[in-house]
């Protein structure tokens, strides 16, 4: 197809190609292509470079715009992680406004919009990454840009009750219907999205599915993210996590890999290992929960709160369940490098995944991939995972219901070894088939065809 590919995501890997499933996807889509990547970058400078940065990189172009400390703090930190975050995983109560916040995000992304008009050639296709740029297209609407402009929300769509959180929402509906197409992780996003413009009353859902708001037309779909499976399946060597992980003799392993964010269900978790040793019969082995739980966002005053109790229960469950030669849980505040996480997955009897929200998660599918086919592990995910949709064959439970998440423990470390292979085959089929490079080519050839919009302008304003 004619027209340069230009994907905008907020962060960039400068350094090599990076690591982490999207963004080698995302270098493998350029690479095979061709285009620009376009991320950010910190400044020490008080006011940002109107101009992008050019970085040498094989096969495409990086270009980064700049994120001064004020914007870092207003439009990153603050309307993208303290308002935006909460409100897409029904967390409104965590919502953290300032007005400021809503200033710098609007700052930023028009500044990236006009940065972009300037080098937009009309054939190009934008491919625009998740909530740090949800206005992105309407800024760039009003600067007459035609261009095919593509979304994609990593994270849950939010509630059309929600919305009135936000300052100005009357124009949330300006800025996703400035996209052409709309690209989200599950199904139910799709339906909650779709709920979203047929409750406005200018707003009319076409019978192929798609959104009609003034004279803009916007495809709704999903296209869940997968994994480089390979990558998982050669690091998956169960020996370097023996030659790691000390456990006594019988004992058992429950993984959890997680940044330390409260939309992770990580406090549920913690007690849904309670009441499994709660409720563990004297003749059920012993089992140890390895929870990896990386900082992440600790400027943000919720983050640190999650911290605090995930220290005191992991505590109090140890103070009360442990014994000489056995800690039941272990608790690991930093991040591990990718090929040891790889070998944990493998060595581990259950990956437990207790989201309470959640875009689509990972690391399910990652343990899946990183499973010895001859005996492999069992997955117990929460049914608000987005990967749930595409994971019939985990043991699927509500992370709210910490005993029915402990009898899934019971359940999965006593489970036979047919039923565990069989889960597993058709769960490892799935994340081989709709894989990372799956989803790239899903999205790009969506867009390619979506119709293209004659009309630039919304029905209503931007800000
Ligand atoms: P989110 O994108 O919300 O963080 P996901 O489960 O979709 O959640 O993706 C998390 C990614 O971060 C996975 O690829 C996972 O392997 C990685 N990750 C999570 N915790 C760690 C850790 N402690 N060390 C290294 N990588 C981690």
């Amino acid at each position: 197809m004619a027209g340069r590919l230009i994907v905008i995501s907020n962060r960039i890997p400068l350094e090599g190609p990076g690591s982490g499933g999207l963004v080698v996807a995302l270098h493998e889509a350029l690479t095979d292509r061709g285009g620009i990547w376009i991320g950010a970058q910190e400044t020490d400078a008080d006011t940002a470079s109107e101009k992008f940065t050019r970085h040498e990189a094989p096969g495409y172009e990086k270009l980064t715009f700049e994120l001064t400390a004020k914007d870092q703090e207003e439009y990153y930190l603050g309307f993208s992680n303290s308002v935006l975050w909460p409100l897409c995983h029904r967390r409104t109560d965590l919502i953290d406004f300032e007005s400021r916040y809503a200033d710098g995000y609007e700052r930023v992304n028009r500044r990236l919009a006009h940065m972009l008009a300037e080098i937009l050639e009309p054939e190009d296709r934008v491919w625009v990454h998740d909530y740090h740029f949800f206005p992105l297209a309407c800024f760039l609407r009003e600067l007459g840009v035609k261009n095919r402009v593509g979304y994609f929300l990593h994270i849950p769509f939010p509630n059309g009750s929600d919305l009135p959180a936000l300052p100005h929402h009357e124009t949330f509906i300006d800025w996703i219907s400035s996209y052409d197409l709309i690209g989200l992780q599950t199904q139910r996003d799709v339906a909650v999205c779709l709920e979203f413009f047929r409750g406005h009353p200018k707003a009319e859902l076409l019978l192929d599915g798609s959104a009609k708001y003034g004279s803009r037309t916007t495809q709704v779909r999903s296209f869940p993210i997968g994994i480089d499976v390979d990558v998982m399946l050669q690091a998956a060597d169960a020996r370097r996590a023996d030659a790691t992980l000390r456990l006594g003799d019988g004992e058992r392993l429950i993984i959890g890999v997680d940044r330390l964010d409260y939309s992770k269900g990580l406090v549920n978790r913690l007690k849904a290992m309670e009441s499994w040793l709660q409720h563990r019969e004297p003749d059920e082995p012993r089992a140890t929960l390895l929870q990896i739980a990386p900082p992440s966002r600790e400027k943000v005053l919720a983050y640190r709160e999650i911290r605090d109790e995930m220290e005191l229960l992991t505590g109090k469950i140890n103070g009360e369940y442990s014994e000489i030669d056995w800690t039941p849980v272990r608790y690991i505040h930093k991040p591990v490098e990718r090929e040891l996480l790889a070998a944990l997955y493998r060595r581990a009897d259950v990956g437990l995944v207790t989201s309470l929200a959640d875009g689509m998660n990972l690391v399910a599918k990652e343990y899946v991939a990183s499973q010895d086919p001859e005996d492999p592990g069992v997955l117990v995910l929460s049914n608000f995972a987005g990967a749930a949709e595409q994971m019939p064959d985990a043991l699927i439970v509500n992370p709210y219901d910490v005993d029915e998440v402990g009898e899934a423990i019971s359940q999965a470390l006593r489970m036979p070894l047919d039923e565990r292979k069989a889960r597993y085959r058709e769960l490892m089929r799935g994340v081989q088939e709709q894989d990372i490079r799956w989803w790239t080519r899903a999205y790009l050839d969506a867009l390619a065809r979506c119709p293209v919009n004659l009309a630039t302008e919304t029905e209503g304003s931007c800000d």
